[in-house]
């Protein structure tokens, strides 16, 4: 027997991580590096926001709080469910952690047990699998390809499910693909999952803020309300706030499962930050026009990223709804060999010659279930994009 656990035997490292870091380190030997690998807006949070942190800093708010986070926010939380996303809650449905991420680690942590499955879409975000396989579960894996816009169709959905699974996992608009599902696509999930009661639904709606072209953000407990007693719908600042650092994510779900989450958090964490709970009271309750600002150039950016990558350079990128991701199928370049004389035979080899020999750090699709393609964030500035994609049609026309 080892020293570290088995549980921790089953979890991968996570590649985004592994990217960025070996960005970090070319960087560091002098190289000129565009890192448009990690998953953060490039903004600086709100100024209001900011000033309510040191308010409450001032003002003493620097103690323990509730478990799951002080009355003032989880009001905010249930004035934004109902606000933005029709559902009728009060702050006693709703529960706050340190980030989305703790979220869904409580929510998988207080309902798994060995055995159990839970249904993962792919191409994924690089997390879910790994906590549910933290919890000693199984990821079932329903193909959501470029096929199908990169998102889940109700065939494949019904196919996914056994009398074992407890969850299905759903996140709109996706990291890493930018897809997000309209009314009538959730619709469709929504009359599968009503023939089984006992799957769960955690919808993962971080991004719910970036869909672009005037369209409207949707998601599955709103589509059909009867889903609303076995859905957990999360959402958070960090995205929609550019609040990364801060770590406050939300949601609202079944009394019961809060209180379970509420037993686990009170064991690990005990409370998110106070004085990030009071920055993010601002962030929901405050002036929210920003965001339209933010998502105008956003959608600019993507409009200019998937344009050069579709500019005969052998990549096919579809344009996404939402959030700050492009993923184009590199499938096209591979068995080839790249200008410095790499033989690109993955999606892995791709994005490695790409960084070795114009500096361009991507994360490979397989890193989210998904070979032959690749992740891009758009969360740069226009410069640092225009200047990456221009290095790629580079690397790319080099490709022989
Ligand atoms: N869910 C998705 C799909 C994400 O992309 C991320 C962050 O990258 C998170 C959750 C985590 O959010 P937080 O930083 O609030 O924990």
């Amino acid at each position: 027997m080892g020293f570290l656990s088995d549980a921790l035997s089953r979890v991968a490292p996570s590649a985004t991580v592994a990217i960025s870091q070996k960005a970090r380190v070319l960087a560091q030997e002098g190289r000129d590096i565009i890192a448009l690998s990690a998953g953060e807006p490039d903004f600086n949070t709100p100024e209001n926001v900011r000033d309510a942190a040191k308010r409450a800093m001032d003002e003493g708010q620097t103690r323990y709080t509730n478990v799951d986070g002080i009355i003032e926010l989880k009001q905010a939380v249930a004035a934004k469910f109902k606000r933005d996303n029709g559902l009728d809650v009060t702050a006693a449905d709703c529960f706050v952690s340190s980030g989305g991420k703790q979220i869904i680690f409580n929510a998988l942590m207080a309902t798994l047990n060995p055995g159990d499955e839970v249904v993962v879409p792919v191409p994924y975000w690089v997390s879910y699998p790994e906590i549910v396989r933290l919890c000693g579960a199984e990821p079932v894996f329903a193909v959501a390809d470029a096929t199908t816009g990169f998102k889940l169709s109700p065939e494949v959905l019904e196919r996914a499910i056994s009398p074992k699974t407890k969850w299905l996992l759903l996140n709109t608009p996706s990291n890493p693909t930018g897809a997000a599902y309209t009314a009538e696509e959730l619709r469709g999930l929504a009359d599968v999952l009503l023939r089984h009661p006992h799957v769960h639904i955690l919808t993962d709606d971080i991004y719910e803020v970036l869909v672009y072209d005037g369209k409207t953000f949707a998601t599955i407990a709103q589509v059909e309300p009867a889903l609303q007693a076995r859905t957990l719908t999360m959402n958070g600042v960090s995205k929609s706030h550019a609040m990364t650092g801060w770590r406050i994510g939300y949601c609202t779900g079944p009394k019961p499962l809060l209180a379970a989450m509420t037993k686990l958090q009170g064991q690990s964490t005990t409370n998110p930050s106070s004085i990030s709970q009071w920055a993010a009271v601002e962030a929901l309750n405050g002036p929210q026009e920003f965001l339209s600002e933010w998502r105008a150039v956003f959608q600019k950016r993507r409009d200019m990223v998937v344009a050069g990558l579709n500019a005969n350079t052998g990549l096919d990128c579809l344009t996404p709804e939402g959030a700050f991701y492009v993923f184009p199928s590199c499938a096209r370049l591979l068995g080839k060999t790249s200008a410095g004389g790499t033989v690109l035979k993955t999606d892995e080899d791709f994005v490695m010659a790409l960084l070795d020999e114009t500096g361009v750090a991507l994360v490979h699709g397989s890193a989210f279930g998904l070979a032959g393609h690749f992740r891009l964030s758009y969360a740069a500035s226009d410069e640092q994009l225009a200047d990456a994609v221009s290095r790629i049609q580079t690397f790319c026309a080099g490709i022989k």
